[in-house]
């Protein structure tokens, strides 16, 4: 079993201008195939950017490399695309999940709350995150919410596959973020998606904190002191993250 940590989409500070992140993607195989967490930018964001994207450009510097992708990526480590049947999803934002269209036969994992924020009308700023056209190849959606166990503690869902990976309920972020939990060769990795600042930094003011990943951040702060033998890892990790970091356990 391995799992490949990918960088689909590099973005880096302009204010400060030291921040270069990655947007990070995982490669789980799995009983079922590989299974990707979360897409990161797709083939066509790169073609056609979307207006949030573009407003997002005001405040990063986006490397608009299109080999980024995650199905350009696959193919390069010697995957068929065709073989990712299953996506999870941390959460709906475009640079999670624009590389769904790359992928159309593939179910799509995601938190039934996240759906119905992305589907509904907008309501709340982080809305703004949500772009209509990631799924309008009209993809298979499994949704969960019912039938919550713990995980660790943290409510959590049971996906259907083996090794044995949890949806982790960290709502705030948006209305249905979860981070994902995979067990590995030598025990957990947690990604806590955007519940955490990129690399769970400590620069950012902590109501800033607040604001941008919702209200988990000390509890996963403490989570993270007490279980040392847990890799986690965020949603955007710093760039040096991803280097040498191509498919380990
Ligand atoms: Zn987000």
């Amino acid at each position: 079993m391995s799992i490949h940590f990918l960088n689909c989409f590099t973005c880096s500070g302009r204010v400060p201008a030291h921040w270069h992140t990655g947007a990070l993607c995982l490669l789980v195989e799995t009983d079922q195939g590989p299974v990707l967490v979360d897409t990161g930018l797709g083939r066509e964001d790169y073609v056609r950017q979307p207006a949030i994207l573009r407003a997002f450009r005001l405040v990063i510097r986006a490397l608009i490399n299109p080999e980024e992708a995650a199905v350009r990526q696959l193919a390069r480590l010697g995957y068929d695309p065709k073989s990712v049947c299953h996506i999870v999803l941390t959460h709906m934002h475009f640079d999670h999940v624009g590389g769904l269209p790359d992928f159309p036969h593939a179910t799509v994992h995601v938190h039934r709350r996240e759906y119905e924020a992305f589907t509904r009308s907008p309501q709340r700023l982080s809305d703004l995150g949500y772009v209509r056209r990631h799924v309008a190849h009209d993809p298979e959606f499994a949704l969960y919410g019912d039938g919550v166990r713990r995980w660790y503690g943290w409510p959590a869902l049971r996906l259907p596959f083996e090794p044995e990976m949890w949806l982790v309920e960290l709502f705030g972020h948006t209305p249905g973020h979860c981070g994902v939990a995979v067990r590995t060769e030598s025990g957990w990795l947690f990604n806590v998606g955007s519940a955490a600042p990129i690399g769970f930094t400590e620069e950012v003011p902590p109501w800033l904190t607040r604001l941008m990943v919702g209200p988990h951040e000390a509890s996963i702060r403490a989570f993270r002191t007490a279980h040392p033998e847990i890799h986690m890892t965020t949603g955007h990790m710093w760039l040096d993250f991803f280097e040498g970091r191509r498919g380990s356990g």
